[in-house]
């Protein structure tokens, strides 16, 4: 089975001639030689994983025609929002499964220290490289990574959208207002996209160079990694997420449409992080889940409208509008609001440090950001109470919105991600919302308030379970 070419896109013009490729022979593009005849090179960024993967996929595709070796390389360059155990541990643990699969697979894994613009081209060089695939991400620092390393490459570089189900650039071509402009165009696809995966064959072409031997701890141990944001309950790597896939399809897929909104019960999938860092494909994801037969409709459509429309929505969000984290990138009617309300009084108002402290006066919103802190992932209706009392409690929106993100992507293990930028924009500038009732401070975004909570869930309960404070600040 051949990867559907629409899932494949060049990120620099040295396209050249695809069909020649079985040669080795070096040839000029506008002065520069393109070795054709090196290994092909999979630049694993978003999607860590080896199966369900149809970036690597590709890259072996194009290494059988060429009969070149393939090779895996994944760039650590520290980010500091990123230096935490909890991060760096769920990652480095998961990409050790990568490398030992692909081990297995006869293709060695390289991993390079510093920023891919500045590591990446020299690896190609030295090795001859003939093709670079890398999967996709929107984000911006992605994305001016992506075409750096373009810019520098002596050949192609392709990039295969190995996180989405459908596409992002051919689901839309344009920022979508919101979920219902977005359903029809995702159903429209879905069936050609949704589609089962072939194995990575064993490679036949093997790499004759010196493959490091990756030495994981002394990696873990020159980053310097907070250890005051640690680890979490979620197992990390491709077989951990693919156990926790199996017990949510047979212990909770079936009360989905009804448990997912109470906090109080373990009723939502947990599969986030394994999504977030690509240890588990969203569209092996829909396929178990679409095939779960012999649970309720109900159940299954609402789970697979939050991991395809809403998930792939967030992506749209983030490709198409520059501005994804600014108040600059809401509706023309969210920004109107927004500068009507600007000088509206607050009647409470805390820093960054109070809020990351989890000290404001509402015993609610305290259990939830120790829920995040201590547990690594704040419950989906939480998060949006969460982020909505930001706004409300900070001097002014933009503000708002760099608090809510500092918290979420420092102490989620799903966090720097277009479902955070995308959740926090919803809640507090209303992308993909609608104008609701005009009110203090919101304007028309939409409100949500402590009565409203009291009604949907046990609060009691759940602020008796996280009120035991965030032991980090104690
Ligand atoms: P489930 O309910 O089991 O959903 C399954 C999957 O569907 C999720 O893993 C996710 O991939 C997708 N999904 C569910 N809800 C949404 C949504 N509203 N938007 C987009 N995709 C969705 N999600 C993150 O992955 N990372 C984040 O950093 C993040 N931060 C958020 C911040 C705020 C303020 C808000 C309102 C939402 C945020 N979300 C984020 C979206 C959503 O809350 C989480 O994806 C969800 O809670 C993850 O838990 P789960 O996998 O158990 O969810």
């Amino acid at each position: 089975m051949k990867v559907d070419v629409r899932r494949v896109r060049s990120l620099n013009d040295r396209a050249a001639d695809l069909t020649s490729k079985e040669t080795s022979v070096d040839y000029k593009n506008g002065g520069t030689p393109v070795v054709v005849g090196g290994p092909v090179m999979y630049w694993m960024s978003r999607d860590q994983r080896v199966s369900d993967n149809w970036a690597l996929l590709y890259a072996q595709q194009e290494a059988l025609v060429r009969k070149v070796p393939l090779l895996v390389v994944f760039t650590l360059f520290h980010i500091p929002e990123r230096a935490s155990e909890r991060h760096y541990d769920f990652m480095l643990t998961g990409l050790a499964e990568v490398a030992a699969e692909l081990a297995d697979l006869n293709i060695p894994f390289f991993i390079l220290k510093g920023k891919s613009e500045d590591v990446l081209p020299d690896f190609v060089k030295k090795y001859g490289v003939g093709e670079v695939v890398v999967d996709f991400s929107p984000l911006r620092y992605a994305r001016s990574r992506r075409t750096a390393v373009a810019s520098q490459l002596p050949c192609l570089l392709t990039e295969v959208d190995a996180h989405n189900i459908i596409p992002c650039w051919l689901a839309s071509d344009k920022e979508e207002f919101a979920a219902y402009t977005f359903r029809p165009k995702v159903r429209r696809l879905l069936a050609e996209f949704l589609t089962p995966f072939p194995k990575v064959k064993k490679h036949p072409y093997s790499f004759l160079g010196t493959v490091p031997k990756i030495k994981w701890d002394e990696i873990i141990k020159s980053l310097s990694l907070d250890s005051s944001v640690s680890k979490t309950a979620f197992a990390p790597g491709a077989k951990a997420g693919k156990k926790q896939l199996t017990s949510f399809i047979k212990n909770r897929l079936d009360g989905y449409d009804n448990d997912r909104n109470d906090p109080n019960k373990d009723g939502v999938s947990g599969l986030s992080p394994y999504l977030h860092f690509g240890q588990l494909s969203a569209e092996r994801v829909a396929l178990e889940v679409s095939a779960a037969y012999e649970f309720n409709k109900e159940a299954r459509d609402a789970f697979l409208e939050e991991l395809i429309v809403r998930r792939e929505l967030a992506d749209n969000y983030c490709f198409y509008n520059k501005d994804y984290d600014k108040v600059a990138g809401a509706h023309a009617w969210a920004q109107k609001t927004i500068l009507e309300h600007k000088t509206d009084p607050r009647e409470y108002l805390y820093n960054k440090n109070d809020l990351e402290t989890a000290s404001t006066h509402d015993d609610l919103w305290n259990a939830m950001q120790n829920q995040m802190v201590t547990e690594g992932k704040m419950h989906g209706w939480c998060r949006m109470y969460w982020a909505k009392k930001i706004l409300e409690w900070t001097p002014d929106v933009q503000t708002g919105i760099d608090i809510a993100l500092y918290l979420n992507d420092k102490y989620e293990l799903d966090g720097l991600d277009p479902n955070g930028i995308t959740g926090v924009m919803w809640s507090i500038c209303g992308v993909h919302d609608r104008a609701w009732n005009e009110r203090p401070i919101f304007g028309k975004i939409r409100y949500m308030n402590y009565v409203g909570a009291k009604r949907k869930f046990d609060i009691k309960a759940y602020t008796q379970k996280y009120s035991s404070g965030n032991k980090l600040f104690e």
